[in-house]
Parts: structure tokens; sequence; C-alpha cells
């Protein structure tokens, strides 16, 4: 069994009523507006809170992007991607991190805040280095279709993953299937594809261990909602 740690479908009405698949919410860095915005999410949410499905299974993707113009200042990021750490343990969830070229950032604020909650670095593609401070925390770290181009950085990242922090994702990438990204995994880490599936399937176990109802047969494909306020 293939696990698809995060991914994205075009069609998002927001409802999360209605959402049958197993699924994360969250306000990604690109789609912060204001500080209205943050207000807004946390009124809704606190709202919300107890009447989230059982599918909701993790909180995300947020996080920080020093990459992307035209988004709101690090600091701004800084301190939505606070509130969604702290709504994260405060639920017991998992929570699923888009990191581009902030990795000093998060980390200072894993360490301000003693994090003691599971992350999901999805997309990674730090140094050795940044990996081996992260893993100083309960950190996971997933890989996508960024691998199937040759020679990248993400495959160096990945080769230095501790093969039970990994995951693999499609993302927002709908012509890519997972099994594409498995096999280029097994081919990068030199390693049986079965055995890869099992670990896979183990990995998960462990980023849903506060959570007793997840299992590899329930959970294939872990849907991620981007929350704006207009939703
Ligand atoms: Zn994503």
């Amino acid at each position: 069994m293939l696990i698809d740690i995060h991914k994205h479908k075009k069609s998002n009405s927001g409802n999360l009523e209605f959402i049958v698949e197993m699924f994360s919410v969250g306000i990604h860095p690109w789609d912060l507006n204001s500080l209205e915005d943050l207000e807004h999410f946390k009124i809704k949410f606190n709202q919300k809170k107890n009447q989230l499905p059982q599918n909701f299974l993790a909180v995300g993707e947020c996080g920080l992007d020093r990459r992307r113009v035209g988004i709101v200042n690090i600091a701004f990021q800084l301190e939505v991607l606070k509130w969604h750490l702290l709504w994260a343990l405060e639920i017991q969830r998992p929570i699923i991190i888009h990191c581009v070229r902030a990795e000093s950032d998060i980390l200072q604020l894993l360490k301000e805040l003693n994090y003691q909650g599971i992350i999901l670095f999805h997309d990674f593609a730090g140094n050795e280095q940044i990996l081996k401070n992260l893993l100083k925390f309960k950190s996971y770290f997933s890989y996508g279709p960024g691998l199937l181009k040759d020679s990248c950085q993400k495959q160096l990242s990945l080769k230095s993953t501790p093969l039970d922090r990994l995951f693999f994702e499609t993302d927002d990438q709908a012509d890519i299937s997972i099994e594409q990204i498995y096999q280029k995994g097994s081919s990068i880490l030199n390693l049986n594809p079965l055995e890869l599936e099992k670990q896979i399937q183990l990995n998960l176990f462990s980023f849903f261990r506060d959570l007793n109802n997840v299992s590899s047969s329930n959970l294939i494909n872990l849907l991620s909602m981007r929350l704006t306020t207009q939703n």
C-alpha cells in the first residue's frame, strides 16, 4: 500500500463537513493577505474546534516562504505559523510544514517553543546540517515530484533522511503518481521497493501515534485543504 502523505485537490469548497477523505487543514503562507486574516481564521476555528470531523487528522500545510514574492513579510508568517503550531499541540495533531529558504527561522521558533508536537516537513530541500538540527524535534520529512529532476538538492536530502522519518507525496502535481515517486525514491536510496513500502507504513503509525483511529488501510492519501478566510 502506497501512502501519499500530502496532496491537494483542485476544487476546494472549504466545507470541511463534507470531505470524506482524511484531511489536514491550515493557512498556506501564499494565501496570507493581512493580519485580519489570522484573526478571522482564529474566530472561525475557535467556533468549529469541537466539531471538527473525525477525518481531520493534521494541521497544515502552513509555514514560511522567503522565496515567494508578493506575500506578507516573514514576521507575519512567523506569527501565523506559531499560532498553527500551538493549535496542533492543543488538539494533539501532527503539523505539516511548508518551508522555503526559512529553515533557520523555523528552527529558532521550534526551540523557543520547546516544541514537543509531531512535525512533517513536506517537499523538504534542506541540507544535512539543517536535517540534523530538525531531527532534534519529532520531525518527519516528505519528498515529492521534485525528486524526479535529476541531481537536485532534494535527492541529497532524501539520502540523508533516516528511513524511519520518511514519507512521499504528490503535493499539487495531479499528473504525477505516487507510484512514480516511490519508484524514484527506492532507486535513489537503492532500496527494495517492497521494503520501502513497508517502512513508510510503519512510519505512518508512528506519525499518527497520538490518534488511535488511523491505520494505513484508512489512509492512503492525506488531502491538504488550503483555507482562506473566504471559505
Ligand atoms: Zn502542498
